[in-house]
């Protein structure tokens, strides 16, 4: 069975880390845990942009727990972003063990709208398979309703299921 460590980093207390770690083990099949500790983010903070560079993290988080086995999800507050685009959901290794991501903007507050900590965490799980899915090597799914699809905006992931089309489930089934 995979296995999955969650790593909360400065992560928002609204949204359920233990929640998380359940829904994602039902729908991976998999082995989740929750990490006692991790990296100190303040080192991935950028004062220009006041954001955090979601590949240093990425790095810091490998990095931190590089003498363990299995798959890492990182889950952070703070607003991520790489160096040519504004900002990132969240950022994997294609086919490899690290995945990363942030609830800052799916939040509805960030967006002028009543906060729901229902469609925060609806949403949080989105997150969380899409960026899990590229550790299994899966792409962007074109082709069904599916975690899988590309999303730049929060209206995005909110129009797709928390789960993978067959075609993707396939592939995380396999391993
Ligand atoms: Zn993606
Ligand atoms: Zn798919």
């Amino acid at each position: 069975m995979a296995r999955i460590l969650i790593v909360p980093m400065e992560a928002d207390r609204r949204v359920s880390v233990h929640a998380l770690a359940m829904d994602l083990a039902t729908l991976l099949h998999a082995e989740t845990t929750i990490a006692v500790s991790g990296p100190i983010v303040r080192p991935a903070f950028d004062a220009s942009r006041r954001q955090y560079h979601s590949g240093a993290m990425l790095a810091m988080l490998l990095e931190y727990f590089s003498g363990t086995d299995g798959r890492i999800l990182g889950i952070t507050s703070h607003d991520l972003f790489l160096p040519v685009l504004t900002f990132v959901f969240g950022q994997a290794q294609l086919g490899n063990r690290g995945a990363l991501f942030s609830t800052h903007r799916l939040r509805n507050e960030f967006y002028g709208m009543p906060r729901s900590d229902d469609q925060l965490y609806q949403r949080t799980v989105k997150e969380a398979m899409h960026e899990l899915g590229h550790t299994y090597g899966l792409r962007h799914c074109l082709d069904a309703p599916c975690a899988m699809n590309a999303s730049t905006y929060v209206e995005d992931i909110d129009l797709k299921p928390m789960h993978f089309c067959p075609a993707c489930a396939e592939v995380v089934a396999a391993g």
